[in-house]
């Protein structure tokens, strides 16, 4: 049987990751965006607007994802700025 279903040719890669807060019958939950992504030199974004940059392009720009305000201030004493996955912007 031939395969012609275009999704076939995207492989995990090709399909953003991004953990998204949802809910189902059991109450809340999350579960991988899936939408497919857009590679750029720096990183990557998908069609629903989450965007992720490639940790060497972090370093060489001097920030890099904090998971929470402590993260971020551990990430500052490395004079690495820390800002917030979902938007990008700094937490301090
Ligand atoms: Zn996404």
């Amino acid at each position: 049987m031939p395969n012609t279903a275009p999704a076939d040719d995207l492989d995990a890669n090709d399909l953003c990751g991004w953990l998204v807060a949802g809910h189902d019958e059991d109450g809340p939950t999350a579960y991988e965006c899936r939408a497919p992504v857009q590679h750029t030199n720096s990183g990557y974004s998908c069609a629903r607007g989450h965007a992720h940059t490639y940790a060497e392009v972090r370093a060489a720009e001097g920030w890099d994802y904090a998971s929470d305000p402590v993260e971020a201030e551990l990430l500052a004493h490395f004079g690495v700025i820390g800002v917030r996955a979902d938007d990008a912007r700094p937490w301090a």
